[in-house]
């Protein structure tokens, strides 16, 4: 306390906190200065609106830093090197980050073990960090641990192809925490179209998903794990709304009306999300929010350079057993190669956020920063720290309190509470009925049962599936003769 103030405090203190009519005290102790009230600070409503909020990001590529970089999220970092650590996540008052469990496609033939890898780096850090961070896995979850004032860590992974088209592995990611899974990245799947090679002829596309994608969905949905829909083509968009029996989310998308990139939204993909009751949680990427930065971003005669310098990177950095430079090597490069074109203003992810708001319904919008997974963001949000930047700008357009707190993160636990109350109905309406699903069927064909018994097993339960084409095919493929795919077509329960 400065001199100056603490004289001013003795004089209040004997001119109003003693009243001259009191008597005095009988036992005669020697009372305390009594710390006069300092005079109320005016609150900045803006930042009392965000400091009350429960604020949830869906999305931040975190976990590789943490295990590549052996990274501690207690440690305070430029903002140059990474967007979150707790220092900044306290100051941005965030409650609660999906972490993300992204599996680069260079890891091919490892990719569960790699997925595993980044989730143990996630429980790491929690552990490490006791007193600040916990694990979470329910919106209850998040709530107690906002209570406790501590940061909650979940989950969720980017990229189907980390199930390696099992759905056994899809249990065990939900098992170990994933509350979310990114039906695909940039690349298609064995299962799912993404956006990202919709054009590329030399991939094989399904117009969507395959059966086994669709299985993948309702699986997702049994289980209680968010069905994101970022990244994915729009066919498989479109298909995933007419399956899912849950509200999806959009973990890290924004809109393709403001920023014409196929990562982004359409408004009729605005307007089935607000349908389906899901949310759309917006990116923040330069790229995805700025229609200017984004042509210059994406420049064909610039891509070309900068693909150059990669690949001279690459040669340069050359791994001794051949395996292919990854993400985390490049991303220097890539940083530096995004900093020469300007950032854009604040406002065009708000507008964004204003967008979406307006055309899926402010009960359908939220916040998917992908911090630590792009190279540029917009002026003045540098980190996790910026986030109160982003509740002011919205108090100024006149977004209500109410209406704030459901874009940081209501809205999302909205989705998450609806999530496992439908996983909650479908698992009781399965033990009730209990017919064989097409994953227990392949499971016995893999494991050698024999026609005779298999063909009683499905006699006695039924299954749930209708044998497509494409199952039929598949069934084949793991001998099941004849008689058990008669078997199984005249067996559908409905
Ligand atoms: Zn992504």
């Amino acid at each position: 306390m400065k001199p100056a103030y603490l004289a001013l405090s003795l004089l209040l203190f004997s001119a109003s906190v003693l009243p001259q009519s009191r008597p005095a005290p009988h036992r005669s102790v020697v009372q305390k200065p009594v710390k006069a009230k300092p005079a109320p600070r005016k609150v900045d409503p803006a930042q009392a609106i965000h400091d009350s909020a429960l604020i949830i990001d869906t999305h931040a590529d975190t976990p590789q830093r943490f295990l590549d970089e052996y990274f501690d999220i207690g440690e305070n970092t430029p903002v140059s090197e990474g967007h979150i650590d707790l220092g900044k996540i306290k100051k941005g008052n965030l409650g609660a980050e999906f972490f993300s469990i992204w599996v680069e496609p260079e890891f091919k033939g490892h990719y569960a073990k790699r997925a595993l890898d980044l989730i143990d780096a996630v429980y790491q850090q929690a552990a490490r960090h006791p007193d600040q961070m916990t694990m979470a896995f329910t919106a209850d979850d998040i709530v107690r641990a906002h209570e406790q004032h501590k940061f909650a860590a979940l989950m969720g992974i980017e990229g189907g192809h980390a199930i390696e088209n099992d759905i056994h592995l899809l249990r065990d990611f939900y098992r170990v925490g994933v509350r979310y899974m990114t039906l695909t990245w940039s690349n298609t799947n064995e299962w799912a179209d993404s956006s990202g090679d919709i054009k590329d002829p030399n991939v094989k596309h399904y117009g969507g998903m395959t059966d086994v994608g669709k299985d993948v969905v309702r699986e997702m949905n049994r289980l209680g794990m968010m069905v994101d829909i970022s990244h994915v083509s729009d066919a498989t968009f479109f298909q995933t709304l007419t399956i899912s029996q849950a509200p999806v989310i959009a973990s890290h998308s924004s809109s393709r009306a403001l920023t014409n990139h196929p990562r982004n939204m359409t408004d009729d993909m605005l307007r089935a999300v607000a349908l389906n009751n899901g949310v759309v949680q917006v990116n923040f990427f330069s790229a995805f929010i700025d229609e200017d930065f984004r042509k210059a971003f994406f420049d064909p005669e610039k891509m070309k350079q900068r693909d150059a310098e990669v690949a001279a990177f690459a040669k340069e950095h050359a791994h001794a057993d051949g395996s292919p430079v990854g993400y985390n090597e490049v991303v220097g490069l890539e940083k530096k190669w995004a900093a020469q074109f300007p950032r854009p203003p604040l406002k065009s992810l708000i507008d964004h956020i204003d967008h979406v708001a307006k055309v899926a319904g402010v009960d359908h919008v939220g916040l998917g920063s992908d911090f630590d997974g792009v190279t540029s963001l917009p002026q003045d949000l540098d980190s996790v720290a910026d986030l109160p930047k982003i509740t002011a700008a919205l108090y100024q357009r006149g977004y209500s309190k109410e209406d704030i707190h459901k874009i940081l993160g209501g809205n999302l636990l909205r989705v998450m509470r609806d999530v496992e109350a439908t996983a909650k109905r479908l698992q009781a309406e399965q033990k009730a009925s209990d017919p064989l699903t097409y994953y227990q069927v392949s499971l016995m064909l893999g494991n050698r049962i024999t026609s005779a018994h298999l063909i009683d097993v499905v006699r006695e339960h039924g299954v749930n599936f209708d044998l497509t084409p494409e199952r039929r095919e598949e069934f084949k493929a793991l001998k099941a003769d004849d008689a058990v795919l008669d078997a199984i077509a005249k067996s559908k329960k409905k």
